[in-house]
């Protein structure tokens, strides 16, 4: 292998998708059950406002492996709610972060 070969492996192993393969892969266990992986609406888990987080968090409230998702969402820097608590790029949040352009300030209505 040249050294050129080696240099474009190791680069796709420095992509942060790979290396959360290895660091902190999802168990394929049969006898862990992820309550929401059927779930119709996957965008129940990005919540946009306070009612969505609160439907979110009570669909998690009784998942066998809340623990475990919560982990694995700090671990991958992920976003929407895993284990029952809003992340943003694996930080857990309070609150549904406000999107959009902030108002104005100051301005005459
Ligand atoms: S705790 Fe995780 S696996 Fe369980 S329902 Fe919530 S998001 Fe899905």
């Amino acid at each position: 292998m040249t050294a050129r070969k080696i240099l474009a492996h190791e680069d796709r192993f420095e992509t942060k998708g790979v290396t959360i393969a290895f660091t902190a892969p999802t168990p394929h266990d049969p006898k862990l059950v992820w309550a929401c992986a059927d779930h119709p609406d996957p965008d129940l888990f990005h919540p946009t406002d306070e009612a969505g987080l609160a439907a979110a968090q009570a669909f998690c409230a009784d998942c066998p492996v809340r623990e475990l998702c919560l982990e694995l969402g700090l671990r991958r820097d992920e976003y929407g709610v895993w284990g029952g608590v809003l992340l943003e790029n694996g930080k857990p949040q309070s609150a549904v972060p406000r999107r959009g352009r902030p108002p104005k300030v100051g301005s005459a209505a």
